[in-house]
């Protein structure tokens, strides 16, 4: 890289060359007019006097004197050549320079260029000859070729001074001061602040320096400024490291303790799932323990009341021993679906069911309770809510129990109105039944109305309190979890209103299930022509052994008993029931494991095996039907559930009291017919009449029936006088 130094001489140099290299043509050209000037002025002047001093040599034809002349004259060193031609110009003679006086011609011995002058020369105006001479301008190229090569020198001379001029001035002023910032900055670069650049100048150097001084400052505040920072860092570090090391500490003593703890949960929570065990297990064998006396109980009172030997008194006090026995029932029924749904155990069962069938029956057990309490029951039932739904009928019915039943416990007058209505949803099928029970009792106070729905919570006067104070929590649960919501009204002393909502979907009748029409009836013995069905009971408890072999032996089968799961094995191989009525718990083997093994042996599939069982858990059930037994029948049973669940299975006919009260099935598909033909309104009104068991309202709209068919008519009436209502609504469903 060239030097600044190098630059600026160059540069200079260049414009001080050119300047002169200008001013020295301008004036090579200057010198040379001027010479060309001279050397013609002196031609003119050469030629006047030559003219003037060859008239008279000419004149006297003296060519001596013509050539003394001429060579005086050839000293001048521009003279090239000197000719003198006489008056006619025939001869030209003179002298050329370094030649002696001879003739001359001109066009051969004179060539090149020449300033040249001619003058002629007159003798008393007469011309006598004429005088020519040749310049040469070899002398002025010579003179100006010296002043060329004098001025080139002058400007080599002139230009090494000044560059040796400009060195001294530049290395003085800029050079060394930028040699010194260059080296201050150097030592910058490599980490050396101590440098003491010294400004000495006020110019742009002296700027520069002045900068690079105050960046040497700034750099060596930085430097500071990140020292400080690095060592504040280092302090912080250490500092951090110090606290995460107490916090790790803190941490893991921390740790430690939460371990503990969580070990300790870890152990709460085993006991509490043991204790929920325990509690299940409880629950379990309370619903047997308790469910399982109540059946032998409410079995016997049941049979004992059929004894036609009873006195009055006898049949009172057995009354009362079996609706107590309901009423206990009903209550520990309460507590345990109130346990069930705290355990998450209750599940929606969906099948496809009467509802209008679920409705009636369900106001008919109310009807009694209303009687009682001098209550009116009234059924207010829209145009299109549903006959046949899919949902969970038992659930609904225990609602609509619990709600009706309270309506009827909670008044003393009036009445109880049932309304049915629907609301149709977007998807098809599917209808949001609304169900409205409406009381005139005692209404409940609106402050406690937001707490009637909690757990054990009984409000109003203690007189007025009966129950757990758990129907209306579960029947919530119940309606929330098939999808609905509850909600009520009241004024106190005037009445309350409990109105609920279930989306359901509408069925067709062909989709339900038939269900035997002897249900409420009472079995009277075994039809004959059949064969003799040999019945195992498989039972621990002596109680339920003997209720249960009194229910079928009064009937007429063969029944035998065994008392657990290895006998009934034993009795199955010798025996070849028919039919097992299977309990679940019993001592040596249960009737789980006894299912399942006679259920593997030879004939083990024939035979129908039912259980019974108090459990109310599903679990518990679902073993029972995984091991294989056809149904399950829940104690506490009622005589009619043990009948029809032979019908079913065995395919067993009973002969039935007041049979002939009922209609033969032939002659019911032809009343069907007749039913059709009666104005619809005419038969709603009838039925509804019938529900309210209003016996005069029935036998009037009964002469309405006569105007279509007599015979339908007799039947009804007869019906209505034996206040056998039920077959009368059953006959006007359909
Ligand atoms: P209980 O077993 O006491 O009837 P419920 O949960 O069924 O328990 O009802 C809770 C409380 O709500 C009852 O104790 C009663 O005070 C009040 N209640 C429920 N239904 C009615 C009603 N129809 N009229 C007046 N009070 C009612």
């Amino acid at each position: 890289m060239r030097s600044i130094k190098t630059k600026i001489i160059f540069s200079i140099l260049c414009v001080v060359i050119s300047a002169l290299s200008i001013y020295e043509v301008n004036n090579y050209r200057n010198i040379q007019k001027q010479l060309y000037a001279d050397l013609n002025d002196a031609a003119d002047r050469q030629i006047k006097r030559l003219a003037d001093g060859l008239v008279f040599p000419l004149w006297e034809i003296d060519e001596e004197w013509q050539k003394k002349i001429i060579t005086i004259e050839m000293l001048l060193p521009q003279t090239f050549a000197i000719t003198i031609t006489d008056e006619d110009s025939s001869v030209i003679r003179g002298k050329m320079r370094n030649a002696s006086w001879q003739m001359i011609d001109v066009d051969r011995n004179i060539e090149g260029h020449f300033i040249e002058r001619q003058n002629d020369i007159f003798h008393n105006d007469e011309k006598i000859g004429s005088v020519h001479v040749y310049i040469t301008p070899e002398f002025v190229e010579k003179q100006l070729h010296d002043e060329v090569l004098n001025h080139l020198f002058s400007l080599v001379y002139l230009s090494l001074a000044i560059i040796s001029s400009l060195g001294i001035i530049l290395n003085s002023l800029v050079i060394t001061p930028l040699r010194k910032i260059l080296v201050s900055i150097d030592a910058i670069t490599h980490g050396d602040y101590s440098g003491n650049l010294e400004v000495t100048q006020s110019d742009e150097i002296g700027v520069l320096a002045v900068g690079v001084i105050e960046m040497n400052h700034a750099i060596q505040e930085r430097q500071q400024t990140i020292l400080q920072s690095k060592n504040d860092y280092r302090l912080l570090n250490e500092n951090l490291e110090l606290r995460v090391n107490e916090r790790t500490q803190a941490f893991e003593e921390k740790n430690n303790a939460l371990q503990v703890l969580s070990e300790e949960l870890e152990k709460i929570k085993n006991q509490a799932e043991a204790a929920n065990r325990a509690k299940t297990v409880f629950l379990a064998n309370m619903s047997h323990e308790l469910r399982t006396p109540m059946n032998a109980v409410l079995g016997f009172s049941q049979l004992m009341q059929k004894d036609k030997l009873l006195t009055i008194v006898q049949r009172e006090n057995l009354n009362i021993i079996n609706k107590s026995g309901q009423h206990l029932l009903e209550l520990i029924n309460d507590i345990l679906d109130m346990a069930k749904i705290e355990a998450g155990r209750v599940v929606i069962e969906n099948t496809n069911f009467d509802l209008d069938e679920l409705l009636h029956s369900t106001i008919e057990m109310m009807r009694e309770r209303a009687e009682i309490r001098n209550l009116v029951l009234f059924l207010e039932s829209s145009s299109d809510f549903p006959h046949y739904i899919h949902a969970d009928e038992f659930k609904l019915r225990q609602i609509l129990l619990n709600i009706i039943s309270n309506a009827i416990k909670y008044s003393k007058k009036g009445s109880v109105t049932i309304h049915l209505t629907t609301e149709n949803l977007s998807v098809c099928d599917q209808c949001l039944l609304v169900f409205r029970i409406e009381d005139t009792g005692l209404g409940i106070a609106e402050d406690d109305l937001p707490l009637i729905f909690d757990k054990f919570i009984q409000v109003g006067s203690e007189s007025d309190q009966k129950g757990t104070g758990l129907g209306l929590p579960i029947t919530k649960e119940y309606i929330e979890l098939m999808g609905g919501n509850i909600s009520v009204t009241s004024v106190l002393n005037q009445g309350s209103c409990f109105t609920f909502t279930l989306p359901v979907t509408r069925i067709s009748s062909v989709d339900v299930p038939q269900v035997s029409t002897h249900n409420e009836v009472k079995v009277l013995e075994l039809a004959a022509g059949q064969p003799n069905y040999r019945v195992l009971i498989v039972e621990d408890q002596l109680e339920n052994r003997l209720l249960l072999r009194n229910i079928l032996t009064q009937v007429g089968f063969d029944v035998y008993e065994v008392e657990n799961g290895q006998e009934a094995i034993d009795a199955f191989l010798t025996l070849q029931p028919d039919f097992i009525w299977m309990d679940r718990r019993m001592p040596v083997m249960d009737g789980i494991e006894a299912t399942r093994q006679i259920r593997a042996l030879p004939n083990g599939d024939k035979v129908k095996i039912v259980a019974v069982t108090a459990s109310v858990f599903l679990a518990q059930r679902q073993e029972f039907l995984d091991v294989g037994v056809d149904d399950i029948v829940n104690k506490p049973y009622r005589d009619s559930d043990i009948f029809s669940c032979m019908e079913k299975y065995l395919g067993v006919r009973f002969i039935y009291e007041n049979t002939e009260n009922f209609l033969p099935v032939e002659k019911k598909a032809e009343n069907d017919d007749i039913l059709k033909k009666l104005p619809l309104e005419l038969v709603n009104n009838l039925r509804e009449a019938a529900i309210s068991l209003d016996i005069e309202n029935c036998l009037s709209l009964i002469e309405q029936v006569k105007n279509f068919d007599d015979d339908l008519a007799q039947q009804l009436a007869t019906s209505v006088n034996q206040l056998n209502f039920k077959t009368l609504i059953d006959l006007l469903k359909h």
